[in-house]
């Protein structure tokens, strides 16, 4: 079975000389038979052991398995010669300590590629004397009792060798005995190969004693059976003593001659020794084996008949079990590795849902979460990088945008006036105070033609009245606007006799003075307007404490916003309105927003003029009574000449540090009537057109009239000039619809509001918006910055994880070679090391995950409460969990490759003695 021929191995420490431990061995041996190899200690004795199964690499000569030559076996080709062939037994059992008789047992069948049966391993129990044992831990069994698991953990491969270093070293004589006894029943069908360094027990079991000395075979003997006559029967006296057969029997006759014995050696002592009985040893005849070539087994696909090996594999299961009960060892170490990864996970998670910072998903959640229930949309023009807003749109605009949304954009119109009424309710009331400053209405913003239809699409219920008519100047009002006259009651305008207003029915038929014209309540609407809301906005600002402040002004933006772009603080009109009301009211397009008069003179002198407008007419409208021309007689405007509003005009001495009276303006504008007008051309230049100004509107001291406070805002050009300053003809200030409820739609909307394929879009209007707009770039920089932290915490996460995994493989090093002893590959002990990272790896992954989601619902939560901010700032998501479990996985393949690398390149015997 087992050949060796002409064996060296030397052992070459890093410190000290060279040792020879194996020095030109030859030997063959049977097939069957016990064989024990003799010697002192340090005889070589184990080294020829590990050599022989394979634990140990030898350097010259060879070894021969069943015919084939083990020269070009690498380590995994050894694996599975133990594997398949071999059944080791050792001095210190080596069993692993966490699993059960049966476990320890059932590992080497399925490292054999089999399924563990209970049936197989009672019958194995029962021919080691074990019956019963099979759920008993091995570290409750007595040395004898784990010897024999190790003998039974041998004898399950059914192994055509067993190997066994001092089997017996551990245990008192009778428990060796008994050992000693299996094996050599054992040995009938099998090779059982005995490192011993006791002679006795070779002469009474061993059927051949090979004798080591210096890593040399100083004597090889084989058993001769001695026939029945050759027996000694009697007592033998030699010089050391009374050698007295086994069985015998002491006659009274043996007494007396042993006494005599005594006598004769004065002083001396009696060494009784047992003779081996029947057994007598003769030099072994080790030239009869055959000296045939061996062939060489590896690459070879039709090796000796009988001769295959079996490659270990262990059952993930198995290895989730070590994996598992390996991280009850250092629980410790194991808690704070999972707390530490825990924290660092979640810190990462938190980075990343910064990191990857995403404006639309931003925008979207912001508004599900904050409830935004308008969706408000206002066209904003490109001016190279920038979309401006304060443009009015087209009919055809209101089209497109109705287009895109699939909204029912209900379009408000830009009224250009003043629609107040504060006038017509009592603002000393004890309700108008409780309402506050903010909260109370104070004006329409804006006139908008409805229908029962596009009202219901609202989503608003008609509470009182009706819907106006068209053709009439009657409006109806939203719950906001009444609830203003609820608290403060009603008068007509010009008068102070409030009535009052308890129910929505009340407002019916009373009427608002707005820019002159006299309007009839005929309907109010419930638009739901939510004034629990806005609370915090009844309050004095300047008596809230500090910390309510930003809330303050957060929640006064989004309410600005809600007023300015909403529908509750617009007049509604009937159908066919906007048009008589144009007639008498003619609509007039606002001055191009990218240009501006002003900013002549700073080189030239210390004093610089500009002209603020809103509004250009061409001067073939009539200019107002109270214009006044520079020139006398003049009647007409040229090109380049303008007339301005005195109000619009603006100058300052930047020497003196002062602006100049309106008499300085007139004299000043008088002596310099040459203003530039400005903007940035297409190529980023500044350009220049000189303006001049011909004369100026006065208005009177005191109060102003709805006309003047129209006229305050506008400037008088030449009927060319006229296109070139306007840009804005379209008549709608925005457009409003409900805001959709699913997250899909709203995230639709979002993205259309930011697309930038054309020079203009239609831009969502509401607190949110606004709020994103002016962080979207901070938190687009934190992105940036937090990526960095996040993958810092990664590695850090790595790190911990990588070193409890070598800390723990550095502890199960011996387990290690135990499982390598017994034929597992070194694949077997990575998939042990992974499935211990595994399991910390998905445990901390839960943890994370729910902690991260948690922890980042806490902080927009908390964010929201303690500054009303309307935007969800963490995004946590599916990329954050499926990000923490790819790098916790990912990480604990790593933890465990890496180690396991290193001692899977170990020889099994390094790794088995803790090396
Ligand atoms: P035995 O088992 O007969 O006691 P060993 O085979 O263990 O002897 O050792 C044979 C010789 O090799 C001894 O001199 C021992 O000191 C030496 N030896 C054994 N293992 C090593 C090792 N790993 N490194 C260096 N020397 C060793
Ligand atoms: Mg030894």
């Amino acid at each position: 079975m087992l050949e060796v021929r002409n064996l060296c191995k030397t052992y070459r420490p890093k410190r000290g000389v060279p040792v020879k431990a194996i020095d030109r061995i030859s030997l063959s041996l049977p097939e069957t038979g016990m064989v024990f190899l003799l010697g002192k200690s340090g005889s070589g004795k184990s080294t020829l052991l590990n050599l022989l199964g394979g634990l140990d690499r030898y350097d010259s000569g060879d070894i021969l398995v069943g015919g084939m030559s083990t020269g070009a076996f690498r380590q995994v080709h050894f694996d599975s010669y133990r594997n398949t062939y071999v059944g080791f037994i050792f001095q210190e059992y080596n069993l692993l300590d966490e699993f059960t008789v049966g476990a320890n047992i059932a590992l080497a069948i399925e490292l054999q590629g089999r399924r563990a049966e209970d049936a197989e391993i009672n019958e194995i129990l029962r021919e080691v004397d074990l019956v019963g044992y099979g759920n008993r831990r091995t570290n409750e069994l007595s040395g004898g009792q784990k010897q024999r698991v190790a003998i039974a953990r041998a004898l399950v491969k059914k192994p055509k060798i067993i190997m066994a270093d001092e089997p017996s070293g551990a245990l008192d004589e009778n428990t060796g005995r008994a050992v000693f006894e299996t094996l050599k029943k054992l040995s009938a069908e099998r090779l059982v190969v005995v490192v011993s360094h006791d002679r006795e027990f070779a002469e009474t079991y061993g059927d051949r004693i090979i004798e080591l000395a210096d890593g040399r075979v100083i004597d090889d003997r084989v058993v001769e059976e001695l026939e029945e006559t050759e027996v000694a029967t009697a007592l033998t006296y030699t010089e050391e003593g009374v050698e007295i057969p086994a069985d015998y029997q002491l006659t009274e006759e043996d007494r007396l001659a042993i006494n005599e014995y005594l006598r004769a050696r004065q002083g001396g002592k009696l060494t009784v020794k047992g003779t081996a009985g029947a057994r007598r040893f003769v030099p072994a005849q080790n030239t009869e084996k055959t000296e045939a070539e061996p062939k060489s087994s590896v690459g070879n696909t039709s090796p000796d008949k009988g001769f295959h090996l079996i490659k270990s594999r262990l059952p993930l299961r198995s290895a989730f079990r070590i994996g598992a009960s390996a991280l009850g060892y250092k629980k410790v170490r194991l808690v704070f590795t999972i707390l530490l990864s825990v924290v660092a996970f979640i810190l990462f998670g938190l980075s990343d849902t910064i990191a990857s910072y995403d404006h639309v998903r931003t925008a979207t959640n912001s508004i599900m979460d904050t409830e935004v229930r308008y969706a408000s949309f206002a066209k904003t023009v490109k001016n190279y990088d920038y979309y401006n807003s304060g443009y009015n749109m087209t009919e055809a605009e209101l089209a497109e945008v109705r287009e895109k949304t699939g909204l029912p954009l209900v379009a408000v119109y830009n009224t250009q006036r003043n629609l107040s009424f504060s006038m017509q309710y009592n603002t000393e009331s004890e309700g108008i105070k409780d309402l506050g400053l903010q909260l109370r209405a104070t004006r329409f913003t804006n006139f908008a033609e409805i229908t029962e239809d596009s009202m219901r699409q609202m989503g608003y219920d008609l509470v009182a009245g009706r819907i106006p008519d068209g053709s009439k100047d009657e409006i109806a009002i939203s719950d906001y606007i009444y609830e203003t006259f609820r608290l403060g009651g009603y008068a007509p305008f010009g008068t102070s006799d409030y009535t009052e207003i308890k129910t929505e029915a009340d407002m019916l038929g009373k009427t608002l003075s707005l820019g002159g014209t006299e309007y009839e309540i005929v309907g109010v609407y419930d638009t739901h307007f939510d004034f629990d809301r806005y609370a915090i906005l009844r309050e004095d600002m300047s008596e809230l404490p500090t910390a309510d402040t930003l809330t303050y002004f957060i929640m006064m933006s989004e309410y600005n916003y809600e007023i300015e772009y909403g529908f509750a603080s617009v007049a509604y009109t009937g159908e066919g309105f906007l048009e008589h009301y144009m007639e008498k009211n003619p609509h007039r397009p606002s001055f191009r927003g990218d240009i501006w008069f002003g900013g002549k003179g700073l080189e030239e002198s210390d004093v610089v003029m500009d002209v603020w407008v809103d509004t250009v007419i061409p001067y073939s409208e009539e200019l107002p009574e109270n214009a006044v021309f520079f020139e006398e007689g003049k009647t007409t405007l040229q090109k380049g000449e303008i007339v301005v509003p005195l109000t619009a005009v603006n100058v300052w001495d930047y020497k003196g540090e002062h602006g100049y009276t309106t008499e300085e303006i007139i004299e000043y504008i008088r002596a310099n009537p040459e203003i530039n007008l400005q903007g940035w051309s297409e190529d980023n230049e500044l350009f220049n057109i000189s303006y001049r100004i011909v004369g100026y509107i006065e208005f009177p001291e005191g109060e102003w009239t709805e006309a003047d406070q129209r006229d305050a805002n506008l400037l008088y050009c030449a009927d060319e000039d006229f296109g070139f300053l306007t840009n804005d003809h379209g008549l709608y200030a925005y457009a409003v619809a409900p805001m959709p409820t699913t997250r899909a739609d709203v995230e639709k909307l979002v993205e259309l509001s930011i697309t930038t394929d054309k020079d203009y879009r239609f831009e969502l209007q509401n607190g949110v918006c606004y709020e994103l707009s002016m962080v979207s770039e901070l938190l687009a920089v934190l992105g940036d910055v937090f990526l960095w932290i996040g993958i810092g915490f990664a590695v850090f996460a790595a790190l911990l994880f990588s070193n409890f995994i070598a800390t723990s493989v550095a502890y199960k090093k011996q387990e290690i070679g135990i499982l390598r002893a017994i034929g597992s590959r070194s694949n077997d002990v990575f998939r042990i090391f992974f499935s211990e990272a595994f399991i910390i790896a998905l445990i901390s992954f839960a943890i994370s995950a729910v902690g991260t989601g948690l922890i980042a619902a806490l902080i927009n939560a908390g964010l929201r409460e303690s500054t009303g901010l309307l935007i969800t700032i963490l995004g946590f998501g599916i990329r954050q969990i499926a990000l923490i479990l790819a790098i916790s996985v990912g990480v604990a393949f790593l933890a465990s490759f890496l180690p396991v690398r290193r001692i899977a390149a170990k020889r099994p015997i390094d790794a088995i003695r803790d090396r």
